[in-house]
C-alpha cells in the first residue's frame, strides 16, 4: 500500500530558504502545496541548483500510479495518476477517461458523424459538464491503408485523444503516420506482436498499451517496454465480460501491486467493456457493456474502450464516474447568495434552502417555471437536515445571508419559505432575522403545490 506523505518528507528535500519566490511564504507552506498538487516542484526556482534533490523529490511526489497522457492541447486526457486503493482513503485523481469507438469499415461520413457525436456529447449534472474523452479507432479491414484514412478522418474531426486499436504492426504504422503529432494510444501491444509494437510507440513518441490476462506475461511486457525506453505505458489485465469476477480479481492485483510500488505495474489501467459486442450485437450487448463498465468504473479502471452510444447506456456510465470520481473531503457545492428563478418581483415568495449541490439544483428544478427568490444558505456543502443537525444551519446563517444578500430591499413582506426539513427553526429564525417564517414542504417536488395553494389562499 502507498505510504501517505506529510509535509516534513518533502519539506527535507526543498532547499529552505524561505524566500517566497515559490508564492508560498515558506517552504514548509511549499510542501504542503506540493502534496495537494496545487503547485509543481518547478515553482520553485532554486529546486534545479541541487539536481540530486531535484529528483528525489520528483520520484517522491510520483504517486503509485504514474500519470499518463494521451493526446495533446488543451483537451488531451491524464490516465492514472492515483496514490490509493480506496478512495476514502484520500480521493482519487483522474476520472477514468471513455473512449467511444469508431472502425475503418464505416463510410468516411458515418464515421465523421459518429467522431461529432462523441465531441459533442454532454449531459449537466449538480452543475458540471459531463462528456466523453476521446475516441478508439479500431482497423476491422486488416489493410493499413483503410486505416490510416479512418484515423485521418477521425482527426481532422475532432481534436479530442485518439485510442488506435490494432494488433497488426503494419496496421498500426501506417495509423500512426496519420495521427502526426497527435500523440494516440497505441493500442496494443502483445506477447506476439510486442517486438515491433514497441519500437513503433517509441518512434512516435506515444504511449502503449500492453495487452495480457496473463499478469505474468503483462510483467514481462512491461519489462521488455520500459528496457527499450518505452515508459509512458497502459495495462490492459483483459477483462472476460462473461467472468467478471476473475476480471476484477485480475484488476485488484494490479492495482495492489501499483499501490506496493512494484515498479512494472505502476501504470493506468486501461479495458474494453466493447468487447462484449464481438460476435453480439443489440440491446442485450448494450446492456451487458453498461454493466461490465459500471464495474470497471468502480474498479480501478482508469479508461475504458465503449461502443454504444445510446443515452441510456451511457448516461449512469457518467453519472456514475461523477460520484466515484467526487473528493470525499469537499462536498459538491454551490455558491451561497440570492437566485433568481424566472423573473422575481417584490410580490414574489423567497425560498430558503442550502447550497449543498444535489439539494440546490433538485430544487432549482423543482421551482423552474415559477417566479421566485432563492436564498442559498452556506452550510458548508451539507444538505438541509444534515446541516440543521450539524448547527450548519441556524438563524445566524439566515440573518447574515439576509443582510449580505440585501433580499430585503428586492421584497414589499419580510416572509421566508423555510424547507421543511429545518422546520425546528422557524421560531429562532423569526426573533433573529424580524422575518415571518413558513415552513414548506418536506421535499421540494412539493413547492410548486404549496406555492399554488398559498396563492389561493391569498387571492
Ligand atoms: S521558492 Fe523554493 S526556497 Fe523559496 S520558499 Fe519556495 S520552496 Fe522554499
Amino acid at each position: 500500500m502507498s505510504q501517505q506523505l506529510s509535509p516534513i518528507d518533502v519539506y527535507q528535500k526543498l532547499p529552505g530558504l524561505n524566500c517566497a519566490a515559490c508564492g508560498v511564504k515558506t517552504c514548509m507552506g511549499f510542501a504542503s502545496k506540493l502534496i495537494a498538487r496545487e503547485l509543481d516542484i518547478e515553482d520553485c526556482p532554486h529546486i534545479t541548483n541541487h539536481p540530486a534533490k531535484y529528483h528525489e523529490l520528483k520520484e517522491l511526489l510520483t504517486p503509485p500510479v504514474r500519470p499518463v497522457e494521451i493526446g495533446r492541447g488543451e483537451r488531451a486526457r491524464a490516465l492514472g495518476g492515483e496514490e490509493v486503493l480506496y478512495r476514502h482513503e484520500r480521493t482519487y485523481f483522474n476520472p477514468t477517461a471513455l473512449f467511444v469507438d469508431v472502425h475503418d469499415e464505416m463510410p468516411t461520413e458515418e464515421l465523421r458523424g459518429r467522431v461529432s457525436t462523441i465531441d459533442d456529447y454532454v449531459e449537466e449534472r449538480i452543475g458540471v459538464e459531463l462528456t466523453l474523452d476521446g475516441v478508439a479507432v479500431r482497423c476491422r479491414s486488416g489493410e493499413p491503408s483503410r486505416f490510416a484514412g479512418a484515423v485521418e478522418a477521425a482527426r481532422d474531426t475532432t481534436d479530442l485523444p485518439l485510442v488506435l486499436c490494432t494488433l497488426d504492426p503494419d496496421c498500426m504504422e501506417e495509423g500512426l503516420e496519420a495521427a502526426g503529432d497527435a500523440r494516440p494510444l497505441v493500442y496494443g501491444a502483445t506477447m506476439e506482436n510486442a517486438e515491433e509494437m514497441i519500437p513503433l510507440a517509441r518512434e512516435h513518441d506515444a504511449p502503449l498499451a500492453l495487452v495480457s490476462g496473463d499478469l505474468d506475461e503483462l510483467k514481462r511486457l512491461s519489462k521488455n517496454a520500459a528496457s527499450n525506453g518505452v515508459t509512458d505505458v497502459v495495462l490492459d489485465p483483459v477483462v472476460d465480460p462473461y467472468n467478471l469476477m476473475d476480471s476484477v480479481n485480475r484488476a485488484l492485483q494490479v492495482r495492489r501491486a501499483a499501490m506496493e510500488k512494484r515498479e512494472h505495474f505502476r501504470y493506468p489501467m486501461l479495458t474494453v467493456p466493447a468487447a462484449v459486442h464481438v460476435p453480439e450485437e443489440g440491446d442485450d450487448a448494450a446492456y451487458w457493456e453498461a454493466t461490465v463498465a459500471a464495474v470497471m468504473v468502480n474498479r480501478w479502471s482508469d479508461g475504458l474502450i465503449l461502443h454504444s452510444t445510446e443515452a441510456w447506456a451511457l448516461l449512469p456510465l457518467v453519472t456514475l464516474r461523477q460520484n466515484v470520481y467526487q473528493d470525499p473531503r469537499e462536498p459538491a457545492k454551490v455558491e451561497s447568495g440570492l437566485r433568481e428563478m424566472g423573473s422575481p418581483d417584490e410580490a414574489s415568495p423567497v425560498i430558503l434552502t442550502s447550497n449543498f449541490a444535489l439539494t440546490y439544483y433538485t430544487v432549482e428544478s423543482d421551482v423552474e417555471g415559477e417566479d421566485a427568490w432563492i436564498l442559498v444558505a452556506d452550510t458548508g456543502g451539507l444538505a438541509v437536515d444534515v446541516a440543521v443537525a450539524g448547527d450548519k444551519l441556524n438563524e445566524d446563517v439566515v440573518k447574515d445571508l439576509i443582510e449580505e444578500t440585501d433580499v430585503e430591499d428586492r421584497v414589499g413582506e419580510k416572509r421566508l419559505i423555510l424547507p421543511g426539513k429545518a422546520g425546528k427553526l422557524s421560531g429562532r429564525i423569526e426573533v433573529a432575522t424580524g422575518w415571518d417564517v413558513e415552513v414548506g414542504p418536506q421535499d421540494s417536488s412539493e413547492i410548486p403545490s404549496y406555492l399554488s395553494e398559498r396563492e389561493r389562499a391569498e387571492a
